[in-house]
């Protein structure tokens, strides 16, 4: 029987698509349909490539099937002198690149992209390479030679099926988790034959597990995605728990432990929102909507385009539906209103000289400030940090002047409020109020804090301060009139962002 190959990406195509005999046939690893005479043609082409190249690699006026014929001493010779020398940097090349590629999570979570991994070779070329091995392997006689050979045929091939994946990372297309899983599935059982891959082989069959949980959620079945899911997380973990007993597959470190943080942060999702009569679908809407948002583009803050930001703010977005499900909890201020908002709790410590002459002396002060979760959104916080923020410096208490001459200065803040606002903060739950879904993270948070101490020391040179610290996300009840968010008890210090917040361009849960 004659194979096949995908025109459009070199994978061979199954024994039971080609048996099928339709006039069109579908490419279970990249998912393009084609031509079955097209993909003939393709395959006519590439067999063309290999036997050229393999006679080239044969000593002068030898073909393949005059090699076949003679003893098998002879075959061995000219295995050793002329086609392994030729034949082992290619697959030193080949090893080299799949190794590099598996140093980025091979992973996404639906309806989000990632295009970080940036293969050096097609897929047609890397199918192509593994054609070209098998061409020549009759002639490795000895048994340690083919032993190399196979190795090395499985370890492309898996290659070539990785660069189709990351593909399909990069394309939001229905259908690609089955994709995905296919070629995780493949590469899983070849590189399960050598020891020496039995990280990266458990690696893919926990990922193919991930892909199916993921295809089945996307399908309307949340309770059937759960196990595959639990699979995923379970298998990376054991993954990145056992790597250091293979220092030469440890440069995947990086890469799994990126997946099992995406994988975990989708199971934790599907349970907390499935298990409270929650609707799943509704929380893969806002999870959609939480990886689409644009945000806005400004100089120093290319940080918001880091690509495993968006795991921090599903685990955001988890943590709020467990807490709202009974499964966990989150830190609640006290105060009014049937929604919550999410704020950052930062702890700024600062110190100014006060007095004049003989009375100079230093005051240490430490204030709470709380930085709105969804500033993120807003390009005038990111310009002018002071309205991102509960701005303490702004306020200057009244009699600071004339207290300053007298060195009986407390405080050139005045952010005592908000240190009560946030130490009503306690672990809970929301009850029947909506969550306001956070769209920053950790680090955002004290850059922005960073940005806002660089603003306000400019304008004030008493000021000594020391690098703030982003305690934890809390959130603070409001209200909601129209598309305004209403918060008491901030006073003059209400953030300059809250004015400007349209509920509606936010997540609610
Ligand atoms: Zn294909």
């Amino acid at each position: 029987m004659v194979m096949l190959r995908c025109k459009y990406c070199g994978a061979p195509f199954e024994a039971k698509d080609v048996e099928a005999n339709t006039p069109y046939i579908t490419c279970r690893s990249c998912g393009t349909t084609q031509q079955r005479i097209d993909a003939k043609a393709y395959l006519d082409q590439v067999m063309d490539q290999v036997r050229s190249w393999v006679s080239s690699a044969m000593p002068g006026g030898f073909s393949m099937s005059q090699a076949e014929n003679v003893d098998s001493i002879a075959r061995h010779n000219i295995y050793v002198t002329n086609v392994r020398p030729r034949i082992s940097a290619e697959i030193t090349e080949y090893k080299f690149a799949a190794n590099t590629l598996m140093t980025n999570p091979l992973f996404v979570m639906p309806f989000t992209t990632d295009n970080t991994a940036k293969p050096v070779h097609t897929s047609a070329s890397a199918f192509e390479f593994d054609a070209k091995i098998k061409g020549l392997s009759p002639l490795a006689v000895d048994s340690n030679d083919r032993k190399e050979l196979n190795t090395a045929e499985d370890l492309v091939k898996s290659y070539a099926l990785m660069i189709n994946n990351v593909k399909l990372l990069q394309e939001d297309k229905p259908g690609r988790y089955v994709l995905m899983s296919n070629n995780f599935s493949q590469a899983s059982e070849m590189l399960s034959k050598s020891n020496e891959y039995a990280p990266m082989s458990k690696r893919f069959s926990a990922l193919a597990h991930a892909c199916n949980g993921c295809e089945k959620l996307l399908n309307g079945d949340p309770m059937g995605s759960i196990s595959y899911l639990e699979k995923g997380v379970s298998g990376l973990k054991d993954v990145k728990d056992n790597l250091f007993s293979f220092p030469s597959l440890a440069i995947m470190y990086q890469g799994v432990e990126r997946e099992l943080s995406q994988v975990s942060a989708v199971a934790d999702l599907v349970r907390s929102s499935s298990s409270n009569g929650g609707d799943p679908v509704k929380t893969l809407g806002a999870l959609a909507k939480i990886s689409s948002i644009q945000y806005p583009n400004v100089s120093n803050w290319t940080i918001l385009r880091t690509k495993d930001r968006n795991s921090e703010l599903f685990q955001h977005m988890s943590e709020a539906l467990g807490a709202r499900s009974g499964s966990g909890t989150m830190l609640i201020a006290s105060g009014d209103g049937d929604y919550l908002f999410p704020f950052w709790d930062v702890d700024l410590r600062y110190s100014f000289v006060t007095g004049a002459l003989w009375s100079k002396k230093s005051v240490e002060v430490a204030e709470d400030i709380l930085i709105p979760g969804d500033f993120t959104i807003d390009s005038a916080c990111l310009t002018n940090p002071a309205s991102g923020v509960t701005d303490i410096f702004a306020l200057r208490p009244e009699t600071s002047i004339l207290a300053g001459l007298r060195g009986s200065e407390t405080s050139i803040s005045g952010g005592e409020g908000i240190g009560a606002i946030s130490e009503t903060a306690r672990p809970g739950n929301p009850g029947a109020r909506k969550i306001i879904v956070p769209l920053s993270t950790k680090k955002e948070a004290e850059h922005l804090t960073e940005n806002y101490l660089v603003q306000r020391t400019q304008s004030n040179s008493k000021l000594r301060l020391s690098k703030p610290y982003v305690k934890n996300l809390i959130y603070v009840p409001c209200k909601v009139s129209g598309s305004s968010v209403i918060i008491d008890g901030f006073g003059k210090l209400l953030p300059e962002r809250i004015k400007r917040t349209d509920i509606n361009k936010l997540i609610v849960l």
